[in-house]
């Protein structure tokens, strides 16, 4: 490991590293700008090592009772209070909805794998060895698509594997010591899926009851990555399953065409806002891939600052995007929204559970389902979105819905 824990393991000297940044400016320069995605001269790809998950246990400086407190209380080790969101019943739910990804995650756990986390999915069975055969990838392309979303995807995109954005190595569970991926070569598409998390538990932001709606998907994408695995290996293809593990997925996302940057950090869609987690698929069957259209959110997050003013740790920034590293757990060399995530964790552990009031808060975030958000979309997305922001911040949207409330409706 370099002398610079934070630094990448396998940092290659500069020379090398500025000749493999032209490369890839120059390679991807075209679908960057269709995704908003811009990097710089200090660009570099991010050690999974340096994510506030990892650093929470190796890092002196965030490594606390109050962490340790966190993570334990995801399985049994819950820490009840009387405020509405935070009784036992409010955990429970919690840690129930994370039950099916917790097994796989922790079943490879002596090998130093979190499947999903810090590991891809080892399961979807062998790859068949006669290749279906595909006259028309148009045709195929659309089949994975019905296909994904028959097993529960609610949104997905196609792009191509992109290596900036792969962790410079990814994470022995045992020690936090860097470990190196075990992709096999010529997987040259990525498949991108979006889950969408349920409204109304996001509405309860923040609590311990709302972070049902993160575990959920957790759970839900567990199964659907599975089975599409399954399927494309049956057809012939090797296809390898991943959730938040082996590379960053938000510039896969982008990429895929299924939504643009915020300030909140989040890929906001135009289906769900940013209430969506993402998972993936790195495979070889041929696919076209989609192409991003800008939607606007851009100019609208120019303009509004609801996450950022809304923030209890204010660890979302003001003003344009910015190639800055508040701290080592945000990836260099990209023009873009960056938030402390050492704030932003450091409330996460108060607290006792996860937080996205952020993600409550953005007037993004809607059913879609009534004539005002169809309308608000039109606007926001339009030269008349300061009419949409004004619209938004005066109605009661983005109010809080009591987890008592929750717990009472039918
Ligand atoms: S998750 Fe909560 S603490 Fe973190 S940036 Fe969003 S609002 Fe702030
Ligand atoms: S709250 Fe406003 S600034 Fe923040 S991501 Fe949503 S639209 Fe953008």
């Amino acid at each position: 490991m370099a002398d610079n824990p934070y630094w990448p393991a396998n940092r290659p000297p500069e020379e090398e590293r500025a000749e493999k940044l032209a490369v890839w400016q120059e390679k991807y320069a075209a679908s960057d700008a269709l995704a908003g995605i811009e990097t710089t001269g200090r660009f570099e790809p991010f050690s999974q090592r340096n994510d506030m998950f990892n650093r929470a246990f190796w890092d002196e400086k965030i490594n606390s009772a109050k962490t340790d407190a966190f993570f334990a209380s995801h399985r049994v080790a819950i820490n009840p209070r009387r405020a509405e969101g935070f009784r036992q019943k409010d955990f429970a739910l919690r840690n129930a909805s994370w039950a099916v990804s917790n097994m796989l995650s922790s079943r490879a756990g002596k090998h130093g794998k979190r499947e999903g986390f810090n590991a891809t999915i080892d399961e979807g069975g062998p790859v068949c060895p006669t290749k279906v055969e595909i006259d028309d990838v148009a045709i195929m392309t659309t089949e994975i698509k019905k296909i994904a979303r028959l097993f529960g995807a609610d949104l997905v995109g196609i792009t191509d594997f992109d290596e900036r954005w792969l962790y410079e190595a990814r994470v022995d569970a045992r020690d936090f010591s860097p470990a190196e991926h075990e992709l096999p070569d010529g997987l040259s598409n990525v498949i991108v899926m979006g889950h969408a998390m349920d409204y109304d538990l996001v509405s309860t932001y923040p609590s311990a009851l709302a972070s049902a709606s993160a575990g959920l998907e957790y759970s839900h994408e567990t199964g659907i990555v599975i089975q599409l695995v399954t399927y494309i290996r049956n057809l012939g293809y090797n296809a390898v399953g991943s959730m938040n593990d082996t590379a960053l997925v938000i510039p896969l996302a982008l990429k895929a065409g299924l939504g643009e940057y915020g300030r909140n950090q989040m890929v906001i869609t135009p289906e769900y806002g940013p209430r969506v987690r993402f998972s993936k698929i790195f495979t070889d069957l041929p696919l076209l891939h989609d192409q991003p259209e800008p939607l606007g959110v851009r100019q609208f997050c120019d303009i509004c600052t609801r996450c950022a003013d809304e923030c209890p740790p204010n660890a979302l920034p003001y003003g344009p995007p910015e190639d800055n590293k508040p701290n080592c757990s945000t990836i260099s060399g990209v023009k873009k929204w960056s938030a402390d995530c050492e704030k932003c964790f450091g409330y996460w552990s108060a607290i006792g559970s996860d937080c996205a009031i952020c993600m409550r808060v953005c007037p993004f975030n809607r059913r879609g389902n009534n004539w005002r958000d169809r309308l608000f979309q039109k606007l926001a997305r339009s030269r008349f979105r300061h009419l949409a922001a004004w619209w938004d911040k005066h109605s009661n949207r983005a109010q809080r819905l009591k987890p008592g409330a929750w717990w009472k409706q039918q």
